[in-house]
């Protein structure tokens, strides 16, 4: 008899559902879901896969009835809690669409919690399709792991953010033009990081995100990063000196 695999099996296909999940629970999976487990990933009847909901942790779920075009499936027990993730937020000035879109599945894999487009002086793309990028967010969750979506919020103008800005929450400025290391500047606790447009931020921009309370400016090295570059940077960094890869 071949040893009995860990359970549930790690590599069972993982679904975000838009639906409250609970022991018991029957859920009806839409159209492009029924046919990515059934014709995708070739599933019956009686398969096994994990399902979140972004709330309430990881549950796994059993196919009870399967359609040509619709499934219906069986919550049978929680398997984690949802996770804890670190308190940062991602405020980034779109840019283009194949580049926002690369930033927002990595900062989703990186454990951002929010992730915020900020319109500046020199930002060049106005208009981000919301629905695009949280279909890429739940996309990279169901393959990280996650269990909690990042919160995606509509693009907001720089002079908006500084101003709506809660007491409490300290802004990392990633400046070209110089900061201080990550490594003495990292603190864990309510953050933001904010990176700017390809054609970095008006010097009156700059001005006034220097003076605004909490804030500090962070440098990420002697070269020039890629705006998405950046953001990413930035993260990983955070999450390595503050967040939860400690
Ligand atoms: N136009 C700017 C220039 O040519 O000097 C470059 C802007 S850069 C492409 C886009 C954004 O990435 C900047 O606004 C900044 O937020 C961030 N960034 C890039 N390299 C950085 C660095 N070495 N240190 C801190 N932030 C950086």
């Amino acid at each position: 008899m071949p040893k009995i695999p860990a359970w549930p099996p790690k590599s069972l296909p993982r679904l975000f559902v838009d639906a409250a999940l609970g022991d018991g629970a029957r859920i009806e999976l839409d159209a492009a879901q029924a046919n990515y487990l059934g014709n995708v990933l070739r599933m019956k009847e009686g398969g096994e896969l994990l399902l979140f909901d972004g709330t309430s942790g990881e549950w796994l779920a059993r196919i009870a009835e399967a359609g040509k075009k619709r499934m219906t499936l069986a919550v049978e027990r929680r398997t984690r809690d949802a996770e804890a993730i670190p308190d940062v937020w991602l405020a980034f000035a779109p840019v283009k669409r194949s580049q926002t879109d690369w930033l927002v599945e990595k900062a989703t894999e990186l454990g951002a919690a929010r992730l915020i487009p900020v319109t500046t002086q020199r930002t060049v793309v106005e208009r981000v399709k919301l629905e695009r990028l949280r279909a890429i967010a739940i996309e990279a969750a169901e393959q990280c792991g996650r269990t909690r979506l990042p919160q995606i919020d509509e693009p907001i103008s720089l002079t908006r953010l500084l101003k709506q800005r809660e007491a409490g929450r300290t802004l990392y400025f990633a400046d070209e033009a110089g900061g201080e290391a990550v490594g003495a500047a990292f603190r864990r606790g309510p953050s933001m990081i904010l990176t700017g447009p390809e054609g970095g931020f008006s010097d009156d921009e700059r001005s006034a995100i220097r003076a605004a309370p909490d804030t500090i400016a962070i440098s990420l090295g002697p070269r020039i990063l890629r705006a998405e570059t950046a953001g990413l940077a930035a993260l990983a960094a955070y999450m390595a000196l503050a967040g939860d890869w400690r």
